[in-house]
């Protein structure tokens, strides 16, 4: 079973990924993470995907495809952040990989950019803050691991635009595709990441699990 997590930057899929990670057991497979992890071990495909990160356009289709390549053969997951383009859809097919669940987490624009602006990652374990919504409870320091919190660059406010433009651009247009194809489902995840969680739980299809 794969569910596919969609939404605009700032929806809130990395830690509705994690949510549904923990409750169903499954393994969360983020593109952005995996990208900001080959930075981080300097690898060659990560270096060349930097500098398109950090201006808020989508990386090539053929550098996220090699990084993603063997991940996505695990059983259960939850796709956050790939496919973002037709080309990467066509890509997921050819290798008949299927996608069994969409869920598009909607959002309106200026909800997206108060979570964008505010947001706080943890540099060791990666979980999510926010300076308002979700803060930490010493400033700057991971509760989890102690970690140090920093601002993703591109979360910054010149880089936002971009993003949303990006995402309007070569993303939203999937949303389309998987409701021909009858899996999409659309969930309003302007509230609390808790409200959202709530109501994605009580659609029929996550009920019907049996994962754990
Ligand atoms: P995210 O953490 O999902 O917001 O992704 C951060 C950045 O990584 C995006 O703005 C893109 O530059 C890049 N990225 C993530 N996933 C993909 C993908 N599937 N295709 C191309 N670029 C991606």
């Amino acid at each position: 079973m794969k569910i596919l997590i969609m939404g605009p930057p700032g929806a809130g899929k990395g830690t509705i990924a994690e949510m549904l990670k923990e409750n169903l057991g499954v393994v969360h497979l983020s593109s952005g993470d995996i990208l900001r992890d080959a930075i981080k071990e300097n690898n060659p495909l990560g270096m060349k995907a930097k500098a398109f990160m950090e201006k808020g356009v989508l990386v090539p289709d053929e550098i996220i495809i090699e990084l993603m390549k063997e991940k996505l053969n695990t059983d259960d997951s939850i796709l956050d952040g790939f496919p973002r383009n037709l080309a990467q859809v066509k890509k997921l097919e050819d290798a008949n990989i299927q996608i069994d669940i969409v869920l598009n987490l909607q959002v309106n624009e200026e909800t997206i950019i108060s979570r964008i602006s505010g947001r706080r990652i943890c540099e060791k374990c990666g979980k999510i803050y926010h300076l308002k919504n979700m803060p930490s409870k010493k400033e700057g320091i991971c509760d989890i691991c102690g970690g140090n919190l920093y601002q993703r660059k591109d979360d910054e406010p010149q880089t936002i635009r971009e993003r949303l433009n990006t995402y309007k651009q070569q993303t939203e247009g999937l949303v389309n595709y998987y409701n021909d194809k009858g899996i999409l489902k659309n969930i309003d995840a302007g509230g609390n990441k808790e409200t959202t969680y709530d109501k994605m739980a009580g659609l029929e299809w996550l009920k019907k699990k049996k994962y754990r």
